[in-house]
Formats: structure tokens, sequence, C-alpha cells
């Protein structure tokens, strides 16, 4: 699971103070898919980076499974994170990219990481191109490695910001049946960040409306949409009045 117990972010000070999260708590169970909504600068980043170790919250606390993880950092927690930007390292192959992360992380031997990229490499409909490198692929194929460089490492915690805002429409609309399959048959808890009207509806268990860094709702995506708890909610997501 993932705890998040009164977590407030500031940057800046006096007057330049910016509340990017504020006072937000949130308990999310094991397996599950939350996905993360809000305006531009509504701290959805700041959030998922917070989770990750990347920044560290001014107050509150994040419990990952049963350690509280606050002081730790990004190493030392068990997640894995794939980004809009999903840079891969350029002049390693596929195969490379992916046993990378696997190599500095853990204890494995080179087969084990071989047997573990391989098949990893097979569930992402990547397999055929373990020996290519990020310039000879194209961008769908190039997030498919992305995620399978953290899908790879079997992390307790996925968190991923806009992972497909960089795709045309069709290969985001196959990326997410794929995220959703992989999810499910991992069952890793997943926080997720979106812009997208349609990831926000269809693929989380839950969804969480953000507005100057403040929750404005959590619920099934249905409820939040037919039952706003606002104004906000309702013109974020254009409920029917
Ligand atoms: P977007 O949808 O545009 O990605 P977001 O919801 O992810 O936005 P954040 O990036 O989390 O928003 O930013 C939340 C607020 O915190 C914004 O006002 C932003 O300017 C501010 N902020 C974020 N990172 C920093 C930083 N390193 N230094 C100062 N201010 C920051
Ligand atoms: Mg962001």
């Amino acid at each position: 699971k993932v705890d998040l117990d009164d977590v407030t972010k500031r940057f800046g000070s006096g007057g330049d103070e910016v509340v990017a999260v504020d006072d937000v708590s949130l308990e999310i169970d094991d397996g599950e898919f939350v996905v993360f909504v809000g305006p531009s600068g509504s701290g959805k980043s700041t959030l998922l980076r917070i989770v990750a170790g990347l920044e560290k919250q001014t107050t509150g606390d994040v419990v990952i499974g049963d350690t509280v993880v606050s002081e730790l950092g990004p190493r030392a927690r068990d997640i894995a994170m794939v980004f809009q930007n999903y840079a891969l390292y350029p002049n390693m192959t596929v195969e490379e990219n992916m046993a990378f992360g696997l190599k500095m992380s853990t204890d494995m031997s080179d087969d084990e990481i071989e047997t573990r990229v391989r098949e990893t490499a097979e569930k992402m409909g990547i397999g055929r191109l373990l020996d290519n490198t990020p310039g000879e692929m194209s961008g769908g194929q190039q997030q498919r490695v992305a995620l399978g460089r953290a899908i790879v490492r079997n992390p307790d915690v996925f968190l991923m910001d806009e992972p497909l805002s960089n795709l045309d429409a069709k290969l985001r609309t196959e990326m997410r049946t794929e995220i959703n399959r992989l999810q499910n048959e991992l069952g890793v808890t997943t926080l997720y960040v979106t812009h997208d009207q349609t990831e926000a509806m269809t693929m989380g268990d839950r969804l969480v409306v953000l507005n100057y860094g403040e929750l404005q709702q959590v619920g099934t995506p249905l409820e939040c949409f037919y039952r706003p708890a606002n104004r906000f909610v309702a013109g974020f997501l254009g409920s029917p009045s």
C-alpha cells in the first residue's frame, strides 16, 4: 500500500511561496490503480515525485508497505517510475537499457538478469527488439521499452507521469490497454498522472482530482463524474449538470 499522511510541499518562501501540495492524505491499497488529474500546476507531478523520493515533502509522512519512507531516498524505495520523456540510454541496446537498472539495484547474477529481461521483453511484445538501440525504434516501441525497463525491476509501486502523452492517438489507445493488462497481471500498486480525459475515466480503480495542491475528490471515475464533490470537479470533468 501507499499512504500519504498530511503531506504538504512548499516551494520558495515569503511572497514567492508556492504550496504545490496542500495537506494531502490518501490511502492507496495494494494492487490498486489510482489516476491523478487536475489542471497544470495542481501538484500532480510533485506528489508523484514525493512518493518516489525525488522530492522531499515539507511536512507529513509517506508510507510504502509497512515502512515509513519519509526520510528515505529514491533508491531505498521499492518503486519504478515512467515519465513522459522516457529517456532511454541512446547508446545502449534495448536489452542493456532494461538490464541497467537491475544491475544497479539488485545483486542478481548476469544470467538471472538476462533471463528476467528476456521474459519481460516477451511479455511487453518487444522480444524481437532486444538488440536494437532507441534510435532504431518508433515512439511507441521506445515507450514499451521504457515501461519494460520499469517493470523488469518488479517494483511494489509503479509511478507513471503522463507516460503516453507523446504518442499519437492510436498508439495511446493501444498502450492504455497494455498498461492496464500488465498492471492487472502483476498486481502492482500504480499511481498514474494524466491530462487525458479518456485515460482518467477508464484506466483507474479510483480517480484523484487535485486543484492548487488540494484534494478535491477521491472516488471511482463514475462517482467523480456523476456525483462531483464541488463545482470545480464538475467543471473539470465536464459532469452533466
Ligand atoms: P502539469 O500538469 O503542468 O504537469 P502538475 O500538476 O504536475 O502540472 P507540478 O509540476 O506538481 O504540477 O507543480 C505544482 C506547483 O509547484 C506549480 O505551481 C509549480 O510551479 C510548482 N513547482 C513545481 N516544482 C517546483 C520547483 N522545483 N521549484 C519551484 N516551484 C515548483
Ligand atoms: Mg506534471
